[in-house]
C-alpha cells in the first residue's frame, strides 16, 4: 500500500529497541481516511473467504479492525487485556506478552460472540514476534472456530511472527513489510527508503 508506506516515512519515528513509533495516524491519533483504505484493501485481499467475524486486539487494533468490518459488514470482536482473572466459564483466555510493554497479559473474549461456524479474520496494527496474533488464533481455537487468516498493518518482518504464522500453515497479508528499523532508518521488505535518524 502506497500510500501507508509514505507516511511510515514521512512520520513514523525509529525509537530504541526496534519500535516503530507511528502514533500521528495508527496508535494515537488516527487518520480516518487511511483506516478507511486499509479496511478496503484487507477486504479485497480476503474477498472470496466468507469472513463472519473480524478479531482484533485493543486498542490499537480496533481502527483497522473496525474499518474492515464495516466494509465486510460483519460484527468486529476486540479481545480485551486484563492482568490477572479468575477463571470463568462464559469467557475465553489466552495469556500473551507483549514486545513494547515488556508485560503478560490474559487476553479475553467473552464465548457468546465466537461459534464453531464462524470464519475469522484477525487484524491487528503490528506484527513482531507474532505472540498477540497467535494469541488471537488460539482463542479462535478454542471454540472451533477457522481462522482465515492475519491482516497485519505493519509488519516488522527482521522479527520471527511471520514466518511462526506461516508454519503453522496461516495466511499472512500485510500492508506494509519492514525489513530493517537498524539505525534509525526504515528499509522495506522490497524497496529501500529512509526515515531521517531522529
Ligand atoms: P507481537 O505480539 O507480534 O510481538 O507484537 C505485536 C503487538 O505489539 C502489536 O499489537 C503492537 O501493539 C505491538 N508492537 C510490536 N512492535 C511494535 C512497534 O514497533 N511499534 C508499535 N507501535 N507497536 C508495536
Amino acid at each position: 500500500m502506497i500510500r501507508l508506506r509514505e507516511k511510515v516515512l514521512q512520520e513514523g519515528l525509529v525509537l530504541s529497541g526496534n519500535v516503530l513509533k507511528v502514533d500521528s495516524f495508527v496508535n494515537h491519533q488516527m487518520d480516518p481516511v487511511l483506516m478507511q483504505e486499509i479496511g478496503r484493501e484487507f477486504v479485497k485481499r480476503f474477498a472470496s473467504e466468507r469472513i463472519t467475524k473480524v478479531l482484533t486486539i485493543e486498542s490499537s487494533g480496533i481502527a483497522p479492525g473496525l474499518m474492515t468490518a464495516l466494509e465486510l459488514k460483519v460484527p468486529l470482536i476486540f479481545a480485551r487485556k486484563q492482568k490477572s482473572l479468575t477463571l470463568r466459564d462464559d469467557i475465553l483466555v489466552e495469556k500473551v506478552y507483549s514486545y513494547t510493554k515488556r508485560e503478560t497479559n490474559e487476553v479475553t473474549v467473552s464465548r457468546k460472540f465466537l461459534s464453531p461456524e464462524d470464519r475469522v479474520l484477525i487484524i491487528d496494527d503490528f506484527l513482531a514476534n507474532g505472540e498477540a496474533a497467535s494469541g488471537l488464533a488460539r482463542i479462535v481455537k478454542q471454540v472451533g472456530a477457522e481462522v482465515i487468516g492475519f491482516g497485519i498493518v505493519i509488519e516488522k518482518s527482521f522479527q520471527p511472527g511471520r514466518d511462526l504464522l506461516l508454519e503453522a500453515g496461516y495466511r499472512v497479508e500485510s500492508l506494509v513489510r519492514i525489513a530493517s528499523l537498524a539505525d534509525g532508518v526504515v528499509t522495506f521488505v522490497d524497496e529501500t527508503a529512509e526515515v531521517g535518524k531522529r
